[in-house]
């Protein structure tokens, strides 16, 4: 069973589409748990962001009993090294991952608003933070969800779905051990 787990209260209907594609990707039970709110020691008003490690550990400690758990937020965040990420996960094959929805937006870079893309880039983020926790690493296939993505042009480059060589690396890891 996997736990979609909305950081400080967000939209439920993002929620509900990663639901209902998640299911499908990973053939697992979504639960959409009752939240959490942001730890308050992870933010860093300089940056005026969320620093990502301690928001993973916090959802890991206080959100328990579920195979995977994947928390989504609604604010920007980033790691030492880079000026922001779309997502972390507490390491290949962890139990816990979070992606921002932040970035994901058109209105972000001052255009207008495109939901259809918008729920697109929510589901690539999310899929690739859960591959990680299933044990997948980046792959060099610029079409595969696994890829990297630096920025976004990487991740509308991106398909929603994992390369062949990473789908059957999934099917060892996530599909045979229930
Ligand atoms: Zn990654
Ligand atoms: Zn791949």
């Amino acid at each position: 069973m996997i736990a979609l787990v909305p950081v400080d209260g967000i939209d439920t209907k993002v929620f509900n589409f990663l639901k209902d594609s998640l299911k499908v990707r990973f053939e697992r039970e979504i639960i959409i748990d009752s939240g959490v709110n942001p730890p308050t020691h992870a933010y860093n008003p300089k940056r005026s962001q969320y620093y990502a490690t301690p928001i993973v550990k916090f959802i890991s400690n206080s959100v328990k009993g579920y195979e995977k758990v994947l928390g989504v937020i609604d604010f920007d965040f980033w790691v030492p090294g880079l000026n922001f990420i779309f997502g972390e996960a507490e390491g290949i094959g962890g139990r816990v991952g979070i992606i921002s929805l932040t970035r994901l937006r058109q209105e972000f870079y001052g255009l207008p608003p495109d939901t259809n893309l918008f729920y697109e880039r929510a589901l690539k983020e999310a899929v690739h933070e859960l591959g990680h926790l299933y044990g997948l690493v980046h792959c060099e296939n610029s079409k595969c969800v696994m890829h990297f993505s630096n920025s976004l042009r990487d991740t509308d480059y991106k398909d929603s779905h994992f390369c062949s060589e990473c789908m059957e690396k999934l099917k060892q890891l996530c599909f045979k051990r229930r």
